[in-house]
């Protein structure tokens, strides 16, 4: 991004809240032909892809001509040598991994204007959308340790900037790095855990944060075992992240933990692309800063209200460039105005991945926040995980260890069967495997696994 993009980031970091459609129109056409311009110079991925496709960038001159760049999937880009993608050298990027929970984890990276403007534009976005302070405090909760390198912490201890190590150990640091440093860690920390949430209670009471960023199964966790402590510090709001948030999970965090819970969509390759506003607790895209199509089959926008797959153009990070980059990820298109007033469009619902989708016989196709619904529906329903082997045949698996309150679920157990095959069609057999597992996995678990050895895609667009 140019240096005037990332001025005015500053100064105004919600401009386009309210903005008009030919406002709107006129920054995302405006980025978009930087975006292309920089990706087809400085990226032989993209010039390729152009090239093969007989497009020169100057061609694509709004988002209507979009759709005239092929789509691309992470497997092609990864393809390639990693220079092949990037949009200078890897030295002058910042790098991260992506979580690798549906294959390979790939190298992501992001110039550093980016990762400045994110920060800035988010930071402007939850003090606005929820009502915080100037000074807000962030706690990121996640199970796995920080992928850089120099944030590694131990299990339930808050992640330190490598600034912030050196001065422990009494050694020097950058000029300037005395004042930065500590007071981003006064404002924001991350915390990790292996398989007991509860170890992480202790950052939560003592940073007492204003934000906590969690997935969205983990959210549930700290609501089954640290109702008190999270309660006691009532964070401003709850914001569940990498997961879909299935709404039986959301009342029950909220009636449990007292605070307000709201999604943000994106990943660790566009960075974020929506946030749900308090008023409406709908995900408004970030539409200045990202191109979000919902795709069908055939390639074509779907119609409001319609299921299809998330396809991405990222217009700021030229670290490494995504245009047209299918998600996986399957949502709905929303044409609805939110109550709050805000002309962000509307993403009306994220349900997971596509390849966690089960295909029934009747043709449709049931989703992982479907199946998350139905599993939460009943409080004190062990953790349960739905597995397909084949066509009609599937495996409940239920884990012991998780949040049984009820001495006896058998009860629920059989309601959830009941629930899940007039979801899947009457003809399916559903077995149930408990799991004699003393401690919860270490990472995050998915809702549902498709183990079908010859499975045509769930979702295909030609
Ligand atoms: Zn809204």
């Amino acid at each position: 991004m140019d240096d005037v993009e990332l001025l005015s980031s500053f100064v105004v970091p919600c401009r386009y809240d309210h903005a008009s459609e030919g406002q709107f129109r006129e920054i995302r056409d405006r980025r978009l032909r930087v975006q292309l311009e920089k990706a087809y110079e400085n990226v032989p991925y993209w010039h390729d892809l152009m090239d093969d496709a007989r497009i020169r960038p100057g061609e694509i001159r709004t988002v209507d001509d979009l759709s005239r760049l092929p789509l691309s999937t992470k497997d092609q880009i990864v393809s390639r040598p990693t220079r092949d993608r990037l949009g200078s050298d890897p030295s002058k990027l910042i790098q991260r991994y992506t979580s690798g929970t549906t294959g390979p984890p790939m190298e992501v990276y992001y110039s550093i204007g980016f990762i400045l403007s994110t920060l800035i534009y988010l930071h402007g976005h939850f003090r606005r959308w929820y009502g915080l302070g100037r000074m807000f405090k962030v706690l990121q909760i996640s199970s796995v340790s920080p992928a850089a390198p120099s944030l590694v912490s131990k299990p339930g201890e808050a992640a330190r900037s490598p600034a912030w190590q050196r001065r422990a150990r009494g050694e020097a640091t950058r000029p300037g790095a005395a004042i930065f440093w500590p007071a981003i860690d006064r404002f924001v920390r991350s915390v990790h855990f292996e398989r007991r949430i509860e170890t992480v209670l202790p950052v939560i009471k003592t940073f007492a944060p204003d934000v906590i960023m969690i997935n969205a199964s983990y959210l549930r966790m700290l609501a089954d075992y640290a109702g008190e402590t999270v309660e006691s510090v009532r964070p401003k709001v709850l914001i569940s992240t990498g997961e879909p948030l299935d709404e039986p999970t959301r009342s029950y965090v909220e009636r449990r933990l007292g605070s307000p819970v709201c999604q943000m969509y994106g990943s660790n390759e566009t960075g974020s692309l929506a946030l749900d506003c308090l008023e409406g607790r709908n995900l408004h895209i970030f539409s200045d800063r990202a191109i979000v199509e919902v795709l069908s089959k055939e390639g074509e926008p779907v119609r409001p209200g319609e299921m299809g797959e998330i396809v991405v153009s990222e217009l700021l990070n030229q670290g490494m460039p995504l245009l047209r980059y299918k998600m996986r990820d399957l949502g709905y298109a929303s044409s609805e105005v939110c109550p709050c007033g805000r002309s962000l469009p509307l993403l009306k619902s994220v349900e997971g991945r596509q390849i966690d989708c089960i295909a029934t016989r009747d043709g449709r196709l049931v989703t992982p926040k479907r199946i998350l619904a139905l599993m939460h529906s009943a409080e004190g329903l062990p953790r349960c995980q739905l597995v397909q082997r084949s066509r009609d045949s599937f495996t409940l698996r239920v884990f012991p260890w998780s949040g049984v309150r009820d001495p006896n679920p058998d009860g629920l157990i059989s309601e959830l069967v009941g629930a899940l095959r007039s979801e899947l069609g009457s003809q399916v057999d559903i077995s149930v495997s408990r799991v004699q597992v003393d401690e919860p996995p270490k990472r995050k678990m998915r809702p549902v696994i498709v183990q079908m050895s010859s499975r045509p895609e769930p979702y295909p667009i030609s």
